[in-house]
């Protein structure tokens, strides 16, 4: 049986992508494409979607995403810009019910393995910055996978505890600041998402580097996605949880 599937910012960039994946997928049925003007409630219900991936807007996403949670259906939720704590709290709401669900501030698979990578590498190379690289129409700052990523960095740096880090603070243009790692955040036309991770050492950089160059990368991590939401029973927090 296709699980069905309502997208929510169905007329966004992303949305009107995913909409289309979802149609031409054999493995799901599109029951659904919500925009501003709908109630996603009442729409969810009606269509007996099963999975609601969200697409629209950081201002709006965690108020879908109870909806959605309390209407029942599986949340994959692609928007980003969710606090620390609203993802907590959606944590709970799942847990609750024994809702599966994932929030994915990048569904790419290349920028996953990023993470993954660098990971392993701020164990034996403490000293690292972010820098990220977004189209000038993104509305938030840092970029969601910056601060997953920069989360993946601190927590991995925190398990060797015999790093030493400098703690100097240097004054001027350093970027934002999560846990500890610098985030510097770039916004242009002719960008789409892109992301650098850079490692410093004694006499030595290495430097991670991931390019989504068309949006069509997101699509492969987004329909795995909407299949695991249905064998797990907790809300996920990066594709990499799932994967
Ligand atoms: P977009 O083109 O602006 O599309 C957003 C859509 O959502 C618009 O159609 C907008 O309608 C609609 N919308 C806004 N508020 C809404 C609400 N309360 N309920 C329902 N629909 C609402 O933006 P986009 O480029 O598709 O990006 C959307 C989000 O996905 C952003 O947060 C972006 O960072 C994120 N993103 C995530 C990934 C990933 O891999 N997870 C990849 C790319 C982008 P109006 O036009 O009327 O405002």
């Amino acid at each position: 049986m296709p699980i069905k599937v309502l997208v929510n910012g169905g007329f966004g960039r992303m949305g009107q992508m995913a909409v289309k994946t979802i149609s031409e997928n054999t493995d799901f049925e599109l029951v659904g494409q919500t925009g501003r003007e709908y109630d996603l409630g009442a729409s969810i219900r009606d269509s007996g979607a099963q999975v609601v991936i969200d697409f629209t807007h950081p201002d709006a996403v965690f108020n879908n995403t109870q909806t959605i949670i309390a209407a029942g259906a599986h949340p994959v939720i692609g928007t980003t810009g969710l606090t620390s704590s609203q993802i907590e709290a959606l944590q709970k709401e799942c847990e609750s019910k024994k809702l599966g669900g994932l929030i994915a501030p990048n569904f790419s698979i290349g920028a996953i393995l990023m993470m993954r990578l660098a990971k392993d590498i701020v164990q034996h190379m403490p000293h690292v910055e972010i820098i990220e690289y977004h189209h000038n129409n993104k509305v938030e700052s840092p970029s969601g996978t910056a601060i997953k990523s920069a989360e993946i960095l601190a927590k991995a740096r925190q398990e060797k505890p015999e790093t030493h880090l400098s703690k100097e603070v240097i004054p001027g243009a350093r970027g934002a600041n999560h846990l500890g790692i610098p985030i510097h955040a770039i916004r242009l036309p002719g960008l789409l998402a892109h992301q650098q991770i850079m490692f410093g050492s004694e006499g030595e950089t290495l430097t991670l580097k991931h390019d989504s160059i068309d949006r069509q990368c997101f699509m492969p991590g987004m329909l795995l996605a909407c299949k695991r939401v249905m064998e797990i029973n907790y809300l996920a927090y990066g594709l990499d949880e799932v994967l």
